[in-house]
Protein backbone atom coordinates (compact mmCIF):
# COMPACT_ATOMS: atom_id res chain seq x y z
CA UNK A 1 0.00 0.00 0.00
CA UNK A 2 1.25 3.33 -1.04
CA UNK A 3 2.14 5.63 1.78
CA UNK A 4 -0.52 8.03 0.35
CA UNK A 5 -3.29 5.38 0.77
CA UNK A 6 -2.13 4.15 4.26
CA UNK A 7 -2.18 7.81 5.86
CA UNK A 8 -5.28 8.55 4.02
CA UNK A 9 -6.94 5.13 5.25
CA UNK A 10 -5.43 5.76 9.17
CA UNK A 11 -7.01 9.10 9.36
CA UNK A 12 -10.57 8.45 7.48
CA UNK A 13 -10.70 5.45 10.42
CA UNK A 14 -8.97 7.13 13.15
CA UNK A 15 -6.13 5.21 13.52
CA UNK A 16 -3.08 4.96 15.27
CA UNK A 17 -0.07 4.78 12.61
CA UNK A 18 2.84 2.96 14.72
CA UNK A 19 5.94 3.66 12.17
CA UNK A 20 10.09 3.66 12.01
CA UNK A 21 10.15 6.25 9.68
CA UNK A 22 10.56 9.18 12.19
CA UNK A 23 9.31 12.20 9.30
CA UNK A 24 6.12 10.57 8.58
CA UNK A 25 4.69 13.56 10.77
CA UNK A 26 6.56 15.42 8.96
CA UNK A 27 5.62 14.95 5.32
CA UNK A 28 1.48 14.41 6.77
CA UNK A 29 -0.64 16.11 8.78
CA UNK A 30 -1.31 13.17 11.06
CA UNK A 31 -3.38 13.53 13.99
CA UNK A 32 -2.29 10.12 15.16
CA UNK A 33 1.33 9.11 14.48
CA UNK A 34 3.74 7.48 17.31
CA UNK A 35 7.29 6.60 15.52
CA UNK A 36 9.19 3.57 16.62
CA UNK A 37 12.41 4.34 18.42
CA UNK A 38 13.95 0.71 18.62
CA UNK A 39 14.68 -1.66 15.65
CA UNK A 40 14.16 -4.30 18.50
CA UNK A 41 9.90 -5.91 18.22
CA UNK A 42 10.71 -6.38 21.38
CA UNK A 43 11.43 -2.47 22.61
CA UNK A 44 8.56 -1.28 20.34
CA UNK A 45 5.90 -3.12 21.79
CA UNK A 46 7.35 -2.11 25.19
CA UNK A 47 7.05 1.41 23.82
CA UNK A 48 3.58 1.10 22.17
CA UNK A 49 2.18 -0.13 25.36
CA UNK A 50 3.67 1.97 28.02
CA UNK A 51 3.30 5.23 25.35
CA UNK A 52 -0.05 4.38 25.32
CA UNK A 53 -0.95 2.89 28.91
CA UNK A 54 -2.60 -0.22 27.29
CA UNK A 55 -4.08 -2.09 29.60
CA UNK A 56 -3.38 -5.81 28.84
CA UNK A 57 -6.25 -8.39 29.62
CA UNK A 58 -6.58 -11.78 28.81
CA UNK A 59 -9.67 -11.78 27.56
CA UNK A 60 -10.05 -8.71 25.73
CA UNK A 61 -6.67 -9.78 23.10
CA UNK A 62 -7.10 -11.12 20.11
CA UNK A 63 -10.70 -10.09 19.87
CA UNK A 64 -10.67 -7.93 16.31
CA UNK A 65 -10.11 -9.34 12.69
CA UNK A 66 -6.63 -8.86 11.62
CA UNK A 67 -8.13 -8.86 7.98
CA UNK A 68 -10.49 -5.88 8.97
CA UNK A 69 -10.85 -5.00 12.34
CA UNK A 70 -13.78 -6.13 12.76
CA UNK A 71 -14.83 -7.47 16.50
CA UNK A 72 -14.92 -11.03 16.52
CA UNK A 73 -17.45 -13.23 17.32
CA UNK A 74 -18.17 -16.65 18.53
CA UNK A 75 -18.96 -18.65 15.98
CA UNK A 76 -21.66 -21.83 16.09
CA UNK A 77 -19.45 -24.77 15.87
CA UNK A 78 -21.49 -26.83 14.01
CA UNK A 79 -20.96 -24.32 10.98
CA UNK A 80 -17.24 -24.27 10.63
CA UNK A 81 -16.69 -28.08 10.82
CA UNK A 82 -14.97 -28.29 7.37
CA UNK A 83 -13.73 -25.12 7.31
CA UNK A 84 -10.83 -25.57 10.16
CA UNK A 85 -8.32 -28.20 10.56
CA UNK A 86 -9.80 -31.38 11.91
CA UNK A 87 -7.55 -31.28 15.24
CA UNK A 88 -9.08 -27.29 16.02
CA UNK A 89 -12.09 -28.63 15.73
CA UNK A 90 -11.38 -31.44 18.14
CA UNK A 91 -9.88 -29.65 20.93
CA UNK A 92 -10.65 -26.31 20.62
CA UNK A 93 -13.96 -25.13 22.49
CA UNK A 94 -14.35 -21.73 21.31
CA UNK A 95 -13.96 -20.61 17.65
CA UNK A 96 -14.56 -16.96 16.52
CA UNK A 97 -15.69 -15.63 13.73
CA UNK A 98 -14.91 -11.86 11.66
CA UNK A 99 -18.61 -11.53 10.89
CA UNK A 100 -17.65 -9.23 7.78
CA UNK A 101 -15.00 -11.16 5.98
CA UNK A 102 -15.79 -14.64 7.50
CA UNK A 103 -12.50 -15.33 8.66
CA UNK A 104 -12.30 -18.02 11.24
CA UNK A 105 -10.02 -17.70 14.70
CA UNK A 106 -8.98 -19.81 17.44
CA UNK A 107 -6.46 -19.56 20.46
CA UNK A 108 -3.79 -21.60 19.80
CA UNK A 109 -0.14 -21.44 20.64
CA UNK A 110 0.99 -17.90 19.38
CA UNK A 111 -1.49 -16.73 22.13
CA UNK A 112 0.11 -18.32 24.46
CA UNK A 113 3.55 -16.90 22.86
CA UNK A 114 2.32 -13.40 22.72
CA UNK A 115 1.03 -13.23 26.27
CA UNK A 116 4.44 -14.70 27.38
CA UNK A 117 6.09 -12.10 25.54
CA UNK A 118 3.63 -9.37 27.06
CA UNK A 119 4.30 -10.19 30.07
CA UNK A 120 7.69 -10.34 29.87
CA UNK A 121 7.48 -6.78 28.75
CA UNK A 122 5.40 -6.01 31.46
CA UNK A 123 7.77 -7.50 33.82
CA UNK A 124 10.73 -5.73 33.47
CA UNK A 125 8.54 -2.12 34.22
CA UNK A 126 7.68 -4.58 37.47
CA UNK A 127 4.43 -3.83 36.66
CA UNK A 128 2.65 -6.80 35.46
CA UNK A 129 -0.55 -6.92 37.74
CA UNK A 130 -1.57 -3.50 36.92
CA UNK A 131 -1.64 -4.62 33.40
CA UNK A 132 -2.47 -8.24 32.99
CA UNK A 133 -5.65 -9.59 34.26
ZN1 LIG B 1 -12.56 -9.71 9.04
Amino acid sequence: MAETEFVKRAVRESRLILTRDTLLGERWTVPSCLSLESDSTFDQLRQVIYRLNLRISDDKIFTICLKCNEPLEEAVREKVEGRVPPYVYRTKDRIFKCPRCGHLYWRGTHHDLVMGIISKVLELKGDREDHIS
